[in-house]
């Protein structure tokens, strides 16, 4: 019960009572150190620096080396090295139960080996997008409220690159419309877009605003 944030949580509480003290929505701009090469420390965003014996960073590789470290040339080698795959994701509270959908559900694309290179190769979505559909309620009762589902849907898409120019605003648009299509279709689901009563979107920009990835 409580999905996977619950083990954040329960790893937070057990950490407090072992004196550890969490410092929520504090950006980290950078991470100081000394001639030697040596971490002394945080510097926040608002200003305030926080001196420590040890400094452990859990950010992106490739971020921390690029933003937060002092520039290197390792820094710059990973920031050549080729990325995985991005996701664009839809966060849906349903208004009924579908039951056609599992826990788990991966609707693979006819040709699904081919669409791999537009994912990798060409940094954009296939033009018939394979996607992965979680519904969390259907084995967790506390995800929804009775008579309802949540639905998280991933489709895998290629990383933001100065290398490609995507229009992301409109390849959301074309996954929604392809996922509802394939969701319809594949399930034989008359009007699934009036079943969403809420809905949020992540896309590679969330992803690289947000959590720095
Ligand atoms: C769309 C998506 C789907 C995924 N699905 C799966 C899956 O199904 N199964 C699976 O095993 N893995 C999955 N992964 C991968 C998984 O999420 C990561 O491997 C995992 O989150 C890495 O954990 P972490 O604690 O190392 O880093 P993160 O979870 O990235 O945690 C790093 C934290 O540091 C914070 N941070 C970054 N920069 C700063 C800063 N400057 N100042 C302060 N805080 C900062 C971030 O906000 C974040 O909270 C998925 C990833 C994505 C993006």
């Amino acid at each position: 019960k409580g999905g996977f944030n619950k083990v954040l949580q329960s790893i937070e509480s057990i950490a407090v009572r072992y004196g550890a003290k969490f410092n929520y929505n504090s950006d980290v701009r950078e991470i100081m150190v000394d001639d030697k090469g040596v971490a002394t420390g945080i510097r926040l965003g608002n200003g305030d620096m926080v001196t420590s014996d040890i400094v452990i960073c859990n950010a992106d590789l490739v971020y921390a080396y690029n933003s937060l470290l002092p520039k290197t040339s390792y820094a710059k080698t990973l920031g050549n090295k080729e990325l995985t795959s991005s996701s664009i994701s839809f966060y849906w509270s349903m208004n009924t139960v579908v039951w056609q959908l599992q826990a788990h559900n991966v609707f693979l694309a006819k040709d699904y080996r081919e669409s791999f290179d537009q994912i990798f190769k060409d940094l954009t979505m296939p033009e018939e997008p394979s996607f992965y559909v979680n519904v969390p309620s259907r084995i967790d009762p506390t995800a929804a409220p009775d008579g309802r589902d949540t639905i998280v849907v991933l489709i895998p898409t290629g990383h933001i690159s100065d290398r490609v120019n995507v229009d992301l605003d409109l390849l959301v648009k074309r996954a929604r419309n392809q996922v509802i299509e394939t969701l319809e279709k594949r399930l034989k689901i008359t009007d699934f877009r009036s079943m969403i009563d809420n809905e949020i979107v992540n896309d590679p920009r969330t992803w690289q605003n947000k959590f720095n990835l």
